[in-house]
């Protein structure tokens, strides 16, 4: 190619902003490549769900493309009110693709009816392009008396080696298990459990973890467990009165089913030297910068 500049432009009669406007053009190399999503740009990330998502006609969409927080999801993060739907918004903004599914109306819906393994898996993925895939946090020991004033220690955790595992067989959401004589009709847990849970967080302080059973468990027996108002109190006492042994037993079967990604870390304590196992806390300061 000739080198044209718009002085030898507008001396052949042309216009000399439209000729600098395609030299400046070709300098910037071919437009955006179609295949883009196989070298995602900086502050974008490919990462594969542990589950997917279940388009109406049966179509897994299992491969997302996020980026990482702009100011507008930031805001969203720290104003007030229920925090699964404000979530679901920041999920939508920072998910370029879900699948095949592109367009701004179709991303927000398969975002919403996501697991909340696979919406974990994502909010993972989400802080590693904000900010990295170092994440410091402090651990206070459980088991240290208070009045020993324990400094809590200052930990951190590698969240690309993270291990996950991936759900089983995709394509079901809903299980009809035998317990030890118990049948249960549970389904996987998502975005609209997680809301109820956080619903109903103030009446189930003492039950956390029979609530969080009946966020999954629809029938036991074939007797359907209602979730809200004055039924709930009935459901979870229902569960509470199953054998300790179902109840774990049913958890495995969770865990199994379910996919995920494993938060678990065991710590020793420096001063009691107690081992105490916890989850990455991934509540507030997950998406902090870290100040250098
Ligand atoms: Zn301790």
């Amino acid at each position: 190619m000739t080198e044209e500049t718009a002085e030898t432009a507008g001396a052949k009669g042309q216009d000399p902003e439209e000729i600098n406007r395609l030299a400046r053009q070709f300098d910037a190399g071919p437009a955006e490549d179609e295949n883009a999503i196989d070298r995602p740009r900086p502050g974008t990330m490919a990462i594969t769900l542990p589950c997917g998502y279940l388009d109406e006609a049966g179509e897994l969409h299992r491969d997302v493309v996020i980026r990482e927080l702009s100011g507008e999801e930031e805001d969203i993060i720290r104003s007030k009110g229920p925090m699964i739907p404000r979530f679901n918004q920041v999920l939508a903004n920072c998910t370029e693709s879900i699948g095949t599914i592109r367009d701004e109306g179709g991303i927000f819906r398969a975002v919403s009816q996501l697991t909340s393994a696979d919406r974990e898996w994502m909010t993972i993925g989400i802080r590693r392009c904000t900010v990295g895939d170092k994440f410091e946090f402090e651990f206070r020991c459980p088991r240290c008396p208070p009045q020993d004033k324990v400094p809590p220690k200052r930990m951190d955790v590698d969240l690309s080696e993270l291990e996950w595992r991936e759900m089983p067989d995709p394509s079901v959401r809903d299980y009809l298990d035998e317990v030890d004589g118990y049948a249960f009709a549970w389904h996987v847990l998502d975005s609209r459990d997680d809301a109820w849970m956080e619903s109903v967080q103030g009446k189930v302080r003492n039950a956390l973890a029979s609530a969080a059973m009946l966020a999954r468990v629809d029938k036991v027996d074939g007797k359907a467990l209602a979730r809200e108002g004055k039924q709930m109190t009935k459901s979870i006492k229902l569960l509470q009165r199953l054998p300790s042994r179902v109840r774990s037993k049913l958890r495995r079967l969770f865990l199994e089913r379910e996919g995920g990604v494993d938060l678990t870390l065991k710590v020793e304590c420096g001063h009691c030297y107690a081992e105490t196992e916890f989850e990455v806390p991934m509540g507030e300061g997950f998406f902090a910068q870290q100040e250098t």
